[in-house]
């Protein structure tokens, strides 16, 4: 143990704190990872995503509520299984994130899917392993019947429900409200409910509904008005005959990407509170940023400095392809020198994609950096890595998760050449259509090879 003073100043609530003005992640300072990964990379607190994840379990306990963490805000397969490991459940809307969740060791049973736009293959899978289906369309249920038939399995689902409620977010990430996509209107929603209960359905049990208002909620009204909804049609449900007993709430906690303040978790579980008193109803959330957006950072290096009439610039090594949320949905991050320095004014971030719209933001804090400057976008373990593109040929950063003080390189930087592997069948191009060997490698969907995947103790499959 050092005896020395360390003088050190905490961002936020979160792992990222200047220690001897170095930025640091748990202790480890930012720097030292970056000098054996290089940059782009982002970092990971792995002890961040467990307190996220326990703060949320104990807020939502005395309502007897779950977990399931959202997949799509961060994939990366060493916090799945951190996760899975903790006992969270997840969310998934695609095979893809199935297939990573299970190779996480996550339970399917306790997996829900959602989404508009399940493929049939999609189904089967879910199907063949025995998760929740979120259902939002009448179409879809139908789908979900027939997969279900024709596997001989039964099928458990719930009916996503759009509540008509508009919550007070960001436009693009609102998805409670009448013109959205998402979810089926509260009569439709029954209807297919009575159906359900006059037997329509024979290879499918309706165990609950589920409702999502949006993302980055002000407050926990929206979502309290979403679950009255939902309670409502779930009691329907029931009147009709159905044993009904599942409300899937959604996610949307909010993460201050301001540094500022937001409510918890205990503030939405006190809301709900009194929505869901003698429902006899289990209740389940579904966070997907509040669990990994403040754990993680994208650090980036300036390549080349710019001053233009409006003022200072900095290109990174990095941009929208790494990091889509400013470019997408006018998204602001808070950036922040590796090294502490005295602040030189507004300067903007710009990164190396030939887009005017690839400018991640503007700063206040940094100092004067030149070419070799570092600087940590914060707040991106969410929806960071997770909407990485090639875009201009540009390979994906790696991945490192700290957990306890250890650093891993949890996913490894691709190559120039990794892109080439999709296309490196040189024999194959030019093959003349149909050909039955470029169909096998063509259709993921050809439902027929999927099988129950066992996986053995080390998250193998078992064939
Ligand atoms: C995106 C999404 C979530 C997670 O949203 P966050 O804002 O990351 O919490 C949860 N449930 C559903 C259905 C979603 O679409």
């Amino acid at each position: 143990m050092s005896t020395r003073q360390q003088n050190m100043t905490r961002l936020d609530d979160g792992p990222f704190a200047y220690i001897d003005g170095m930025l640091c992640v748990d202790g480890l300072p930012l720097r030292r990872i970056v000098a054996e990964t290089g940059t782009p990379a982002y970092v990971y607190s792995a002890d961040a995503v467990a307190a996220a994840y326990h703060r949320t379990a104990e807020a939502f306990a005395p309502l007897g509520g779950t977990v399931h963490y959202a997949v799509k805000a961060n994939a990366n397969l060493a916090l799945l299984r951190l996760l899975a490991r903790l006992g969270s459940g997840f969310e998934v809307v695609s095979g893809g994130e199935l297939t990573r969740v299970l190779r996480a060791g996550g339970d399917a049973a306790s997996v829900a899917f959602s989404g508009v736009g399940k493929t049939r293959a999609e189904l089967v899978f879910a199907v063949r392993q025995g998760v929740l289906l979120q259902v939002e369309s009448a179409d879809e249920l139908d789908a979900l019947q027939a997969v279900a038939a024709e596997a001989g399995e039964r099928a458990r689902f719930t009916v996503r429900v759009n509540p008509d409620v508009t919550v007070d977010t960001h436009h693009h990430i609102r998805t409670g409200h009448d013109a959205s996509k998402f979810g089926l209107p509260v009569g439709l929603a029954r209807e297919l409910l009575e159906r359900a209960a006059g037997g329509a359905y024979p290879n499918l049990d309706a165990v609950g509904v589920q409702v999502h208002v949006g993302s980055q909620l002000p407050d926990p009204s929206g979502m309290a008005d979403g679950a009255k909804v939902g309670l409502d049609v779930l009691q329907a449900g029931r009147a009709a005959g159905l044993q009904m007993d599942l409300l899937h709430v959604g996610g949307g906690f909010p993460v201050a990407y301001d540094g500022g303040h937001v409510p918890g978790p205990e503030v939405f579980a006190r809301a709900l509170e009194p929505v869901l008193a003698d429902a006899g109803v289990r209740v389940a959330v579904e966070p997907g940023r509040a669990l990994t957006a403040r754990a993680g950072v994208l650090v980036a290096q300036v390549l080349y400095r710019k001053h233009r009439a409006a003022g200072r610039m900095l290109v990174l090594d990095t941009g929208m392809q790494h990091l889509m949320r400013p470019a997408l949905y006018q998204a602001q991050h808070r950036f922040k020198p590796l090294e502490a320095g005295e602040p030189a004014g507004p300067t903007e971030l710009v990164g190396p994609i030939c887009e005017s719209t690839d400018v991640l933001g503007v700063s206040d804090e940094l100092p004067d950096l030149g070419p070799g400057g570092l600087v940590a976008i914060l707040d991106a373990g969410a929806y960071g890595m997770t909407m990485a593109s090639n875009y201009n040929s540009h390979p994906r950063p790696p991945e490192i998760v700290v957990e306890q003080g250890v650093a891993r390189v949890a996913r490894r930087r691709e190559t120039w050449e990794d892109q080439l592997t999709w296309e490196r069948h040189a024999d194959s191009f030019g093959t003349v259509l149909p050909s039955r060997a470029i169909r096998q490698q063509l259709r993921v969907d050809s439902t027929a090879e999927f099988k129950r995947i066992d996986l053995d103790e080390d998250g193998k499959v078992k064939h």
